[in-house]
């Protein structure tokens, strides 16, 4: 896939180009092109292998490919080569991720954790013994809303469930005012209404933040797919919209070919 993209609604926010990631010889990610438009929701699936949790390591800073670029077009207008940069530089200009396991203060309230997402370069401490502005509420109150635990916000952290333990990390990445979001599995362990509620989280975050979302299971990317990306073997297999990509006769093959056709 080595040509431009065709998609260009919208300015793209990160360009990754000719991007390989090599360990002992193998090709975890191989000459990989890949083009997000600012406020995108993007989901990327691909079978156990394919290379997705190194594509959000290079993206994070966490690896570094062996060559390739990979450049973050700042809103300002700016081009950012994000391959020079430390992981909590890349976290600076706006590029977070959540993980799998939640990283939350189990002891704190909701809505401090929240306050400490808002406020990381003061500390805890600062934090805790910061006194509130109007506006700083404002956006707490608003994350509250959009992650759906207004009614919550006085609870230790610890003592919500395990989808909303994953809504409130997807808020304290909002707090933190981030250009673009990267979440993996975000419906892994969650109930059926869990998951359908995460969807819609994830569906109204669509235009106000950009998204790349790798997930699994196929009905939650039916539901929350927009533009799909489907890797295999380090590179891009195919790009297009849930119905091309699940009718697509290489990616039912490479990526569906270990289950059955009514599955899908
Ligand atoms: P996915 O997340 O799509 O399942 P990964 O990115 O985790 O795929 O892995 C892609 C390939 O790279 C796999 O074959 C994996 O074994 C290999 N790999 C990933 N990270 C490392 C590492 N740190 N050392 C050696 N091999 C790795
Ligand atoms: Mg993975």
């Amino acid at each position: 896939m080595n040509k431009p993209p065709v998609f260009r609604d919208t300015p793209f926010i990160l360009s990754v180009e000719g991007v390989t990631k090599s360990f002992d010889g193998f090709k975890a990610i191989n000459d990989l092109n890949f083009y997000l438009e600012e406020g995108e929701l993007r989901t990327v699936i691909g079978p156990n292998g394919a290379g997705k949790s190194t594509f959000m390591d290079i993206l994070t800073g966490k690896t570094n490919p062996d060559v390739g670029t990979v450049t973050f077009h700042r809103p300002d207008g700016h081009d950012v080569d994000l391959i020079k940069l430390k992981e909590y530089q890349i976290n600076r200009l706006g590029i977070g991720r959540k993980f799998q396991t939640p990283s939350i203060y189990a002891s704190h309230t909701v809505y401090d954790n929240l306050l400490l997402s808002l406020n990381r370069a003061r500390g805890i401490l600062g934090t805790l013994f910061y006194k509130l502005n109007s506006e700083d509420e404002d956006k707490i109150n608003e994350v509250l809303k959009i992650i759906n635990l207004t009614t919550s916000k006085s609870r230790p952290a610890g003592l919500l469930s395990h989808g909303q333990m994953q809504w409130l990390e997807i808020g304290m990445l909002l707090a933190q005012e981030l250009k673009i979001l990267l979440i993996d599995e975000p419906a892994a362990g969650m109930s059926d209404e869990e998951t359908v509620k995460t969807g819609e989280l994830l569906l109204s975050l669509e235009g106000k933040h950009t998204l790349i979302v790798i997930e699994h299971d196929m009905e939650f990317i039916r539901q929350i797919a927009r533009r799909v990306t489907v890797l295999h073997q380090g590179s891009v297999l195919k790009e297009g919209s849930f119905e091309n990509v699940k009718a697509d006769p290489e990616v039912i093959e490479v990526y569906l070919g270990r289950q059955t056709r009514a599955e899908i």
